[in-house]
């Protein structure tokens, strides 16, 4: 069976007291509350990373996740931030390429592969992401964009390496819009990727590859999106920005 993953992006949101204060809240609330399979992970700036991972040290289903990284492992980058030291205050994944960092800051495939190898030689798991815009949908792009995506970003990588890749579909249009995508969107995209990864590395791999789906997902929309065969999970925004709504989202996955 392949991994569950809900995840959560605070994106650039809550002082470091106001972190900690949800952080608190919701690993109480995941053990009360949760007895289903997924894994959690809290992605929160990389000023909190540290700390996060110290409070939920002892909780096995809650990690830790940092939004970005460097492409380079150590030097004269001012204001960036290395995979290997986001590994030592004891994070396990990195979310490469999100929509907003392709939009606001020209992140490119070939540029986030390096990302990835980055990601990679620390024994991280990259959240890659890809998705399309409403303009390329509407042209009924999506499959060509998504295919250069995928393919550029990451099918340099070996069958070993893949492993420690999961992708998150996003599709740019449903990103802190509250629209979302249809559960049949979705999972029509979300098979269309793993076909890809299946004809690139076999079926083991494909059958392995944690995908998840991200664009204002609410704990009345995961329900019927986590039922879809190929979505494994979600990458959430705003409605991880407070526990119960969270929460709740969690709870969606059995
Ligand atoms: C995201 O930032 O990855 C995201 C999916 O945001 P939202 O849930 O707010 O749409």
């Amino acid at each position: 069976m392949r991994k569950k993953i809900i995840a959560g992006n605070w994106k650039m949101n809550k002082t470091f007291d106001e972190g900690m204060a949800l952080v608190s809240e919701l690993s109480n609330m995941v053990k009360d509350e949760y007895n289903g399979s997924a894994e959690v992970v809290i992605i929160p700036p990389f000023t909190h990373i540290n700390a996060i991972s110290r409070m939920v040290a002892e909780i096995s289903n809650i990690q830790v996740g940092a939004q970005n990284c460097s492409n380079h492992a150590s030097g004269a980058y001012t204001g960036e931030v290395s995979a290997a030291m986001i590994a030592s205050c004891g994070a396990k994944y990195i979310i490469i390429g999100h929509s907003e960092r392709r939009q606001y800051f020209n992140e490119h495939n070939d540029w986030l592969a390096k990302k990835v190898d980055a990601v990679l030689a620390n024994n991280l798991t990259a959240i890659y992401c890809c998705g399309e815009t409403l303009e390329e949908r509407e042209a009924n792009k999506h499959f060509e964009v998504l295919h250069a995506q995928v393919s550029e970003g990451l099918f340099h990588l070996t069958k070993e390496q893949f492993s420690n890749i999961v992708i998150a579909y996003e599709p740019v249009w449903a990103i802190g819009t509250g629209k979302t995508a249809s559960t049949a969107q979705a999972q029509e995209v979300h098979a269309y990727i793993r076909n890809l990864v299946r004809e690139k590395y076999g079926v083991d791999v494909a059958n392995h590859l944690t995908i998840q789906y991200g664009g204002s997902v609410k704990a009345d929309n995961a329900v019927e999106l986590f039922s879809a065969p190929d979505i494994d999970g979600a990458l959430v925004g705003g409605a991880a920005l407070q526990s119960r709504s969270f929460v709740d989202i969690i709870k969606a996955m059995k």
